[in-house]
Order: C-alpha cells, then structure tokens, then sequence
C-alpha cells in the first residue's frame, strides 16, 4: 500500500490517542502516518495540530480536546503541561500503572525476546504508591534570570533549558520553596549573579536541596562557577534558621556542561552529610553520592530485591552500582558476605562509613567500574582484604582462601546500574562467577531487556518480574529481576517439595 501523504505541518486533523510513548507523549495513526502529540493522553479524542512531519511519522499538538478520555484527570500542578519534569499529570494514577506495567512487559518481549505467555506468567502487580506526590527527597533547580533582571529559580520546559520558574513542585517537600527563597534573597542582596549557560558567566548553577525523611535533615548544596561564594554567612544566616538544616555545601563546576555538579565539594556549615534511614539501617550521605529519590518506594523495592534474593544468612553477595551501599547493606543483615561496587569515591566512603555506623562488619566496597572490577577480581587481580586499591603482587592466593572462593562463585549477584544499563564485559564476568541468582534492578526497561537477552545466553532463565513505581507522574519506571540458572532453579524447587512432604 502506497502512503498518501497529503500530511503537511500546520494541517489540522481529528486523532484517536490509541497508546503512549516512552516520552509521554500520546500516539495516533492518521494515513497510514504515526503522530506524536505532546499533551494528549491515552483514550483522548482531540484536533491535532501538525508540527513537524516526516515520512512516516509526524509530531502534533493538542488544538483541541473533542472528547476526553475517561483515563483523563486534571494535573494537579499549575505548569505541568510546560515543565519537562512530569509528563503523566493527565493520565489517572491507575491508568498510570498499567502503562508501566505493559511497558515492561512490552520491552521485555520485543527487546529482550522472551515469551509473551512467560513474561505474562512471571511478572508481578505493579507496586504503586497510596499518594502519589511529595515523594522525591531531593531536587536540584536551575537558577537564571527573568527579562526584568531578577534571579529565577525553577525547573527547564520540556526539551529546553528555558527556566520556568517554580519553587513548589508538588513532587517535592514543601521545604524547597522557603530554601529557594532564601538562596534568591541572598543573591539579590549581595549581587551574586546566576550562572547563564550561553556565556559560561555568573556565580551560581543550581541549588541541590535533600531531605532524610525518616531523620527531617536538611542537605543544601550550591553548584558554583567559581573557587568560593562572596557574603557566604549571609546565606548561612538565611539557611540556618530552617528546621532540620544539617548542612550546607558549595560544589564547584567551572566546565561548561549539562553535568549538574563538579568534582570538588565542600561543607561551609554544619555537617558533610546528612543522614537519612531505610528500614532498620541508617545511612550518611554526601551531596555527590547517589540515593535513591522516593524513600517510601526505595524500602519496597529493596525488599522485593531481598525476596528475590532468598537468602538464608550464609551467601556470598555481590552488589554492583552499590552507591553508598544501601542494597549492600539491607542485605548484609542476612548474606554471609557482601562485595559492592561503585564508581564514585566518596559514594564508597559513605558506604563504608555506613557500613561502621550499623554495626556490619561482613560488608566490603570496591571503588571502580562494575567493568574492571569484576574481571579483574576473576582473574586475581584484585584482593577482597585491600579493595581495588590493592597492586596487583600482593593479591591473595585465591585457592588458598575460602572467602575468595565464595567471592568467584557467589550464590547471588544483585545489579542496579544507570540508565544505560550495564556493561558487556561486566555481563560477561556475571556469566563466568555463575551465580546462584542474579537480582537485576533497573531503571530502563529497554536495557534491563536488552542485558536479560545476554545473561539468557548464558543459560540464565527469566524467574521472576515486578515492576515499581519509584517516579508517579513522570514515564520513568523501575523493575526488579530474578533470573536463575536452570539446576539451581529446580533443585530449590525440589528442596521447598521435601519440606512439603
Ligand atoms: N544501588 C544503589 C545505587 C544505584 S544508582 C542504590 O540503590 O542506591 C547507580 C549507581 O551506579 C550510581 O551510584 C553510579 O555512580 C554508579 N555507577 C555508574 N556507572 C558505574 C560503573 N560503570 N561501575 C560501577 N558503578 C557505576
């Protein structure tokens, strides 16, 4: 069939909204064309206005809503249509869920190859949250100017770096707007200029603001384009007198660059770190290190991965992209031994700290790439006693070491890598340990299926799926994996048959 393609941009058309797209943006099917239209949702009926058009897709928006879908709710927030933070205020929570979940499960079939029928079979209910908003315990937010020369702060548009200023963001605790307030007051009383991308001029970037909401401790930080900040104890002086303000940093990056924060941190009041709890574990945290944003949700996920885990108390464990170590050390409680690896140094400085802190001595961290580590630990490169640091010639003896042994063949490896997944070498050297079980969390659907295809390569079966909704409101969904060699799974389930019998 021919493609007719009187589609021109600016052309005027009723659409159906018949899915949605990573992006959130609602999708529709007009002559024999696929369009993208920004602010649609899923079941909308509406008049689209051709943005941009392609050959055999196109770009539309919303010129007007001819019936609205019954998954169609108002957003919450005043600038969610313009703000690139959340795009599914629109779509009703339970409908939000669903996508997710499909999501997954779609990703896992079409990228990672695994039956529709098993993938149905092995993934679990969503786990969502009862209220969905106020849940991120940290943000980060651009400051800028507006046309009349005073100091914005807020979040970027969608696709741009245009600030649109906003200090409550319903996603965040309330504590953000006083903060803000009080870091544009100082700035416009001592004159310290923001930062502007286009001519790499002016003093502050962003203000990173975290929250312990188990502990109420308050993180402020302060990206700098510059050595230090002129009139420091006023913004102390304006910051201190905040309930729960802990500590208060300057971090600078001077490169021109959409990384948020630079390599040099450091504390100008109070604290390094504030502390925040998940569970019965308490953890310090340093404005670089990574911690997962949504702490009701954290605690669910972890606990998932524990379950998964099936650990008895004497296992040897791996976590890779361990961060500060919080799945190391949730763990650690019932594993024999755990190794984390993380890439961030100060990330394993709090790992270890923690790790004193809980009373664990059965946890070890390795700063490095999951990548080199890995391999390099296989091959004996790399000591458990001394950590990656340890050169090469005084590595142990690995057949004269049970530890090691344990280490090389552990019963469970637990992965919890960026968007972009993990590494193949690190797949690979996953496959060579030939763990019991392997524990994937991730961020990404469409890497977590594409890393599930290796690791099935490598005689690995898909056990188990459950989808959790670390980010409501936003299209981000993360996912916790079983996956296990074929031997070990049938001889655990005949072991769970003795005791039936
Ligand atoms: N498991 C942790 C952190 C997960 S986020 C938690 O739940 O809190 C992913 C982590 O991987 C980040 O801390 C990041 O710094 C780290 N990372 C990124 N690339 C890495 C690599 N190649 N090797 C090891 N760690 C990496």
């Amino acid at each position: 069939m021919q493609v007719q393609q009187h589609m021109r941009k600016n052309d005027l058309f009723p659409l159906t909204i018949e899915d949605m797209a990573v992006g959130g943006e609602g999708i529709g099917h007009d002559q024999g064309m696929t369009f993208f239209v920004h602010g649609a949702v899923l079941g909308d009926q509406v008049m689209a206005r051709a943005t941009k058009v392609k050959k055999t897709y196109g770009y539309a928006r919303v010129e007007e809503i001819l019936r609205p879908s019954e998954n169609r709710v108002p957003e919450a927030c005043p600038i969610a249509r313009q703000c690139g933070g959340c795009q599914l205020q629109a779509l009703s929570y339970e409908k939000q869920k669903a996508w997710k979940e499909e999501r997954v499960k779609n990703d896992l079939i079409r990228i990672g190859g695994f039956a529709p029928d098993l993938v149905d079979e092995v993934t679990e209910p969503i786990l969502g949250m009862e209220e969905p908003f106020r849940y991120r315990n940290k943000a980060q937010f651009p400051l800028g100017k507006n046309r009349a020369g005073e100091v914005i702060s807020g979040f970027y548009a969608v696709r741009s770096h245009r600030i649109i200023p906003i200090d409550d963001c319903l996603l965040g605790v309330p504590e953000n707007e006083r903060i803000l307030n009080a870091v544009r007051d100082y700035m416009q009383v001592c004159k310290v200029e923001p930062y502007d991308e286009r001519t790499g001029r002016g003093l502050v970037r962003h203000v990173l603001i975290r929250k312990g909401f188990a502990t109420g401790q308050i993180m402020v930080c302060l990206i700098i384009n510059g050595s230090h900040l002129p009139w420091q104890q006023e913004l102390i002086d304006r910051l201190v007198r905040m309930k729960g303000m802990t500590s208060i940093s300057v971090n600078i990056n001077r490169r021109q660059t959409n990384v948020i924060m630079g390599d040099e941190t450091h504390c100008v009041w109070g604290r390094e770190q504030i502390v925040d709890a998940i569970g019965d574990v308490a953890f310090a945290i340093s404005p670089r290190s990574f911690y997962q944003v949504n702490p009701y949700q954290t605690a669910r996920l972890y606990h998932k991965a524990l379950e998964y885990a099936d650990l008895k108390g004497q296992e040897s464990v791996w976590d890779l992209y361990c961060g500060i170590g919080t799945i190391s050390l949730f763990l650690a409680r019932k594993a024999g031994q755990v190794y984390g690896v993380e890439i961030i140094p100060e990330a394993i400085e709090d790992a270890k700290a923690n790790a004193k802190r809980n009373g664990i001595g059965n946890a070890h961290f390795f700063v490095g790439k999951a990548e080199e580590i890995l391999p390099k630990f296989y091959e004996g490169k790399v000591s458990l006693a001394q950590g990656a640091r340890e050169p090469e010639k005084r590595a142990r003896s690995l057949a004269r070491d049970p530890a090691v042994g344990s280490a090389l063949h552990p019963d469970v490896i637990v992965v919890d890598p960026p968007r972009k997944g993990c590494d193949d070498i690190c797949l690979q050297a996953m496959l060579k340990m030939q763990p019991k079980r392997i524990v994937y969390v991730s961020c990404d659907p469409a890497t977590l299926a594409r890393d599930l295809k290796v690791l099935t390569e490598g005689d690995y079966s898909l056990r188990k799926v459950c989808p959790v909704d670390q980010f409501p409101q936003t299209t981000h969904v993360e996912t916790v994996v079983l996956m296990s060699r074929a031997e070990w799974h049938h001889s655990s389930c005949e072991e769970k048959f003795d005791l039936l019998i």
